[in-house]
């Protein structure tokens, strides 16, 4: 009997992680999700027969106890990822920024190189980060979350290269507006600020971007998608938005 192909997702405990582990159950796969709230990954992966493990991709350590759990892949999602604030540059904001540096770009380095060489030893490996329209635009207050993604970006491409002549594929999934936990930890927990980011327009939902993520892995093995940009109808740029008045 053929072993089910295993497909990595991080952030599995919420948002576009949680679309994702079922999206690619659906697909086939057999999922193992990480995150920091185990409970959550528990009952998400639960529900598809897949696997939950304990996940913090800013702690190299636990990035190699996860790894060491991990029997084969074929698939990695690097998804983990997370705003905080909407500080401006001039302002005393460098842990913020240390914690979006350690999730966004060097989480992403961790997870890459402890399954790199399972991913190689497939013969049918797919790494897709799922970055955003903040890797390639600017906005005021978005300093250290663009200049995450934009870092981010940067390896997506490197590896790439690198890569070339190896039987690995390279995706860079990149959303505009997507209605995740996404703006409430951006906000510290305030909800209610988190729901005016999305007031008088329909965002993304996770499931429109695990949809793109499970397109890019369902493609035939020679085929890459480089990267998909998904956006809101009413959503051009970071900044250009459009929204009906609300009553
Ligand atoms: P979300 O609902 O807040 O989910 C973020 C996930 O990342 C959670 O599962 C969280 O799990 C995990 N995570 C955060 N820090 C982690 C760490 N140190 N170690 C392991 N896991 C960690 O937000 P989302 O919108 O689904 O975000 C997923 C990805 O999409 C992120 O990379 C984000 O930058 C990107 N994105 C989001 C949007 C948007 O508008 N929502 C737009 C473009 C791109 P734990 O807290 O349990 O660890």
């Amino acid at each position: 009997m053929n072993e089910k192909k295993i497909a990595v997702v991080t952030g599995a405990s919420s948002g576009i992680g949680a679309a994702t582990v079922s999206a690619l159950a659906g697909l086939g796969y057999q999922v193992i999700g990480g995150a920091r709230r185990l409970d959550r990954v528990e009952d998400i992966v639960a529900a598809v027969g897949g696997t939950a493990l304990p996940l913090d991709v800013t702690d190299p350590a636990s990035v190699q106890a996860f790894a060491a759990r991990v029997p084969r892949a074929h698939l990695l999602v690097n998804n983990a990822g997370l705003a905080l604030g909407v500080g401006s540059i001039a302002e005393p904001n460098e842990a913020m920024w240390t914690t979006m540096y350690e999730t966004n770009v060097l989480g992403v380095l961790r997870m890459t190189q402890a399954l790199l060489s399972a991913l190689v030893a497939s013969g049918d490996g797919h790494v897709i980060n799922v970055g955003s329209i903040a890797a390639f635009e600017t906005y005021a207050g978005g300093g250290g979350y663009t200049a995450s993604k934009h870092a981010a970006r940067a390896l997506t491409r490197t590896l790439r290269l690198e890569l070339l002549g190896q039987p690995v594929r390279v995706t860079e999934i990149c959303p505009g507006l997507v209605e995740t936990e996404f703006s409430i930890v951006r906000f510290e927990g305030d909800s209610e600020r988190a729901a005016h980011v999305y007031d008088g327009l329909d965002p993304l939902s996770a499931e429109d971007i695990a949809e793109c993520i499970s397109f890019a892995a369902s493609r035939p093995s020679h085929v890459n998608i480089d990267e998909i940009v998904v956006r809101p109808r009413a959503q051009a740029t970071a900044h250009h938005v459009h929204r009906e008045a609300t009553k």
